[in-house]
């Protein structure tokens, strides 16, 4: 049976497939290294007594039959794919905690109430297309076919890129699950934040996941010798700066969090001034009504910023995903589960950060289990678990999936007290 040290050395296993060299780690959508960790979860989810497929999105996918066959499912997943320079452990972890939760139950001969089924999302990070969640939105249904024109950074589309890995984009619409075929989704996770290092706690459950909007702004004024007087500057740079500085403070006034994490500027050259900066922006909070206030005072307080220095502004909103809020009985379950798991408190946290989850809640129910990374670092090499909260979390999972399975089975014996009241 796989243990937490037996997880581990997978996650160590699939970070060799990278597309970067000196041990940094890269691996997107339908790439070598995609096809190649696919391979390795199917080999692991048939030894854990899975039957498996890939799906038409490039997702690695496993079932392990309940009580009877052709149940409806509850789906454990997360994704495979990476950041560029990633840590191991994003995603990957709940991937492997979910094979692993699947193995042991297999093991156990428990007939399930309902089926278990094991998603290996192929793109959550959007680092090849720059568009997220491709693998989960494919299997909520919410495909959109204006995405086959994407382009990666090499000029290759998606659509492309889905014929090279053998997949057949007119196919993509079989990768969609209907709502009668599942029962809910639980994803475990790194928590990518120090809430649970902070408090000391291994494990925590998920509230909501934050919806982000993102914005392309661009801000014009007019190129021009660096040797021009201040009187007759249009600096659009300088406006830019005044604009981000003026974004953190409004965003930390609303509980926000807002990143501009990229800034392109023109001509970009010593000496001349800045004539166009673009710029993006991630805004994202608990609530939308807050997130969706705090932008238009965003965008209010821009244009007077560039009025006053004779620029002119510009923004398009480029994504834009509603908070996705965990289901209250799937919660309950996850609390269980860490009770259950010897957890002495099960602290509720909300994720700042998107999820495969947010996709699915399209389709089903959601829950989430957060696992306490060290300082809250991902998205980075220094990505770190312990052995340990690997180990509990593996416990909290598995406890959590049987606690919906003693829920399922009251509830079918409710419904069936309730028919044979009705009949008398
Ligand atoms: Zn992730």
């Amino acid at each position: 049976m796989t243990t937490a040290a037996g997880i581990l050395a997978r996650c160590d296993e699939l970070a060799r497939h990278s597309s970067l060299p000196n041990a940094l780690i890269e691996r997107v959508y339908l790439s070598p290294e995609h096809a190649a960790v696919n391979a390795l979860a199917a080999e692991w989810m048939t030894a854990a007594g899975l039957a498996t497929w890939q799906d038409a999105a490039g997702n690695q996918c496993g079932r392990l039959e309940g009580a009877a066959p052709g149940l409806p499912a509850l789906l454990l997943g997360s994704h495979l794919d990476t950041v560029p320079a990633a840590g191991r452990y994003d995603g990957i972890l709940g991937v492997l905690l979910a094979i692993a939760v699947a193995e042991r139950l297999a093991l156990s001969g428990r007939p399930l109430p309902f089926a278990l089924e094991v998603a290996a999302f192929g793109d959550e990070e959007g680092t090849r297309f720059g568009t997220t969640l491709l693998g989960s939105r494919a299997l909520a249904g919410t495909w959109q076919n204006e995405w086959w024109g994407l382009l990666d950074a090499n000029g290759v589309s998606l659509d492309a890129a889905y014929r090279a890995f053998g997949l057949d984009p007119a196919l993509i619409g079989e990768a969609a699950r209907t709502p009668v075929e599942l029962i809910g989704y639980l994803e475990a996770h790194i928590e990518q934040g120090p809430v649970l290092d902070d408090a000391g706690l291994a494990l925590g459950v998920v509230s909501s996941i934050a919806g982000a909007r993102r914005f392309q702004v661009v801000i014009e004024g007019a190129a021009g010798h660096s040797g021009t007087p201040w009187a007759l500057r249009r600096d659009a740079l300088a406006g830019a700066s005044e604009v981000i500085l003026a974004i953190e403070s409004i965003a930390r006034e609303a509980k926000l969090i807002g990143t501009v994490g990229h800034l392109a500027l023109f001509p970009d050259a010593v000496n001349v001034i800045p004539g166009r900066v673009e710029f993006s922006l991630d805004l994202r909070g608990e609530f939308d009504p807050q997130r969706d206030r705090a932008w238009a005072l965003i965008e209010q307080t821009a244009e007077q910023i560039c009025e006053r220095r004779g620029l002119t502004l510009t923004s398009v909103q480029t994504h834009g995903a509603p908070a996705a809020h965990c289901s209250p009985h799937l919660r309950a379950a996850v609390a269980t589960g860490i009770r259950l798991a010897g957890g002495e408190s099960s602290p509720t946290l909300f994720s700042m950060a998107g999820h495969d989850a947010m996709a699915i809640a399209a389709l089903t129910d959601i829950g989430m289990l957060f696992v306490r990374c060290l300082g809250g670092v991902s998205h980075h090499p220094d990505e770190s678990v312990t052995e340990a909260d690997v180990a509990v979390a593996l416990d909290a999972f598995e406890a959590a999936v049987l606690a919906l399975a003693d829920q399922y089975d009251a509830d079918e014996m409710d419904s069936e007290f309730d028919a044979r009241a009705a009949l008398r």
